[in-house]
């Protein structure tokens, strides 16, 4: 089972009952987080997750509704007794910005491992270190992390997380190839063992492929026909709704977001599971008035508030 929990479904700023952009997802004990906006560590413990076990920080552009709330987070982090190394990956420039915002603390206790404007797929494992970047020859991906290019007003980036579902042990396919019982252990982890002189792979004793999770977190942008494709088939799609009314469409166009009705209109298209609407702008007190604008184009729509949890479960 997978958790996500939205800590701050705002944007702009930070208001009384809103903290900003971040989300959080929980996997077998390991912690993942989706923005870092200012307040991200009050939301954090008003959830009661820990910090020490967060590996990985995906920042979608560097407005400080997304960021600024990361030096307090990483300071804190170091103070929870983390010592493995943190990634965090982030738009053009993020380097930069991480450098500066890290040259205005004590030193960290930890490595941080920043990876700027990944074109390509990062694989990440679960290991007694907690998630650690998997080497490229790895067959295994156990969560594959991509990313899309977004429209905004500066550099911005999309993110989506697959978690992968490892094959059932598959007995009946173990004792037809005859494969000796001190062997399963290792291939069903996905190891391949010469024994005896004779080879053998995983799949002499694992099950059909098995259907994984993918989250999806696109904020902040105006709707573009990739974002379709890039969120396709996503068990849960989290968009920025920064406008509820479809009158403010102006507004989206020239600060570079979208309103509630584009934000369902990329969920079909997409063909999601459930949209999580999120990244509210200030003016927007009740996002409820207008949820309707995104129903009437994509059903399953919810509106975030800071705190919701959602429980993913994979079928079968
Ligand atoms: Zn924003
Ligand atoms: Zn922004």
């Amino acid at each position: 089972m997978i958790e996500a929990i939205m800590l701050g479904s705002g944007g702009g700023m930070p208001m009384p009952d809103r903290f900003l952009s971040s989300l959080l997802i929980k996997y077998k004990g390991r912690k993942i987080l989706f923005d870092c906006g200012e307040g991200t560590q009050v939301a954090l413990r008003k959830v009661n997750a820990g910090f020490k076990s967060i590996d990985i920080i995906c920042i979608s552009h560097v407005h400080g509704d997304h960021i600024f709330g990361l030096p307090g987070l990483l300071s804190t982090m170091g103070n929870s007794g983390r010592i493995l190394p943190v990634n965090i990956l982030g738009p053009l420039g993020i380097t930069k910005i991480i450098d500066n915002l890290v040259s205005t603390m004590n030193s960290l206790p930890f490595e941080l491992n920043v990876i700027e404007n990944p074109t390509s797929n990062i694989v990440f494992l679960n290991t007694s270190d907690g998630l650690k970047m998997a080497k490229s020859c790895s067959d295994y991906k156990e969560i594959i992390l991509n990313t899309v290019t977004l429209d905004h007003s500066t550099p911005c980036i999309g993110y989506s997380i697959y978690f992968s579902r490892q094959r059932k042990f598959d007995l009946e396919k173990a004792l037809e190839n005859q494969v000796p019982k001190e062997l399963w252990n290792k291939l069903q982890k996905g190891e391949s063992i010469v024994f005896e002189d004779r080879l053998y792979e995983p799949d002499m004793v694992l099950g059909s492929d098995r259907n994984g999770l993918k989250i999806s977190f696109i904020t902040d942008t105006r709707p573009l026909d990739k974002i379709a494709d890039f969120i396709n088939n996503s068990d849960l799609f989290i968009c920025e709704g920064t406008y509820g009314n479809c009158d403010d469409i102006d507004k989206a166009i020239s600060n570079k977001h979208m309103t509630f009705n584009e934000a369902a209109l990329l969920a079909k298209n997409g063909n999601v599971k459930e949209l999580l609407l999120t990244h509210f702008s200030t003016a927007l007190g009740n996002p409820h008035q207008y949820l309707n604008n995104a129903k009437e184009i994509f059903e399953n729509v919810t509106i975030a508030y800071d705190g919701l949890s959602q429980n993913l479960t994979y079928s079968e």
